[in-house]
């Protein structure tokens, strides 16, 4: 329902909070955040109910180290809300971590087919098999981006994607089809959301991401490439409304 993402030169976990909750009135049943730093390694903390719950578990962000997350709060089309539905969803490694907004309407193929072959499974939504195909092909080819491009070929449905990857400590990956993303370019890092009103507090100057657009975002760069991995020169808007 909701998805935000930094990578940048602050702390993160609170960012992705206030975020989360700037978009509160779009309703959700869970919420969670993915951090990942150099001495913790990717920390998860997700549960099902309301934001404060979510920030009382982590202190408010402050139990949380790392400049790069992202952060989601669900509205369950697929697996019942609980804790273990919640996002993030992370592969079986615990490598990947992803929040996705929308439905994967082939997962079940997928889930099937990555069974087959020995991934194991731990919650009942759409979401987590991107997680799991994106380690699968990350195995393969040893290259997130390369990775990310087989896996969009592969699932079909909607989606906005945040993705950020252990292997990758300075880079933020989105793509979306079908489901609002927009990038929000900041002076002290750059960010993802699916609402503007989830970082219009940090930045005006956005980018609306087109369907088929996967984007890597650090802290001080942004590039976007086309289904085909081409680059993309994107118009910036300002957004000139308060909220
Ligand atoms: N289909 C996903 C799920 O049920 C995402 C729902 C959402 O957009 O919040 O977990």
């Amino acid at each position: 329902c909701g998805i935000i993402g930094f990578v940048g030169k602050e702390p993160a976990a609170p960012i992705l909070l206030e975020g989360l909750e700037r978009m509160e009135y779009r309703g959700y049943d869970s919420a969670g955040v993915a951090v990942r730093s150099e001495t913790a390694g990717l920390q998860i903390r997700k549960t099902k109910g309301r934001l404060k719950v979510l920030s009382d578990l982590i202190h408010g962000g402050a139990d949380l180290e790392g400049e790069l997350g992202i952060g989601h709060t669900r509205w369950a089309t697929h697996g019942e809300p609980n804790d273990i539905n919640a996002h993030p969803h992370v592969s079986e490694n615990g490598r990947i971590a992803i929040v996705h907004n929308g439905i994967i309407e082939n997962y079940l193929e997928l889930k099937e087919h990555l069974m087959r072959q020995g991934v194991r499974f731990t919650s009942d939504t759409d979401t987590e098999v991107v997680a799991q195909l994106l380690e699968f092909h990350y195995n393969e080819c040893r290259n997130m981006l390369e990775a990310v491009g087989r896996c969009l070929r592969r699932i079909e449905g909607s989606y906005a994607l945040g993705i950020i990857c252990a292997d990758y400590p300075n880079a933020l990956i989105a793509a979306r089809k079908d489901s609002p993303l927009i990038i929000g370019y900041g002076q002290n890092g750059n960010f993802i959301a699916s609402d503007v009103t989830a970082i219009i507090k940090h930045t005006r100057d956005v980018v609306y991401m087109d369907d088929g657009e996967i984007a890597v975002l650090t802290a001080d760069s942004v590039d976007v490439f086309d289904d085909e991995m081409l680059p993309v020169e994107k118009t910036h808007s300002v957004i000139d409304w308060d909220v």
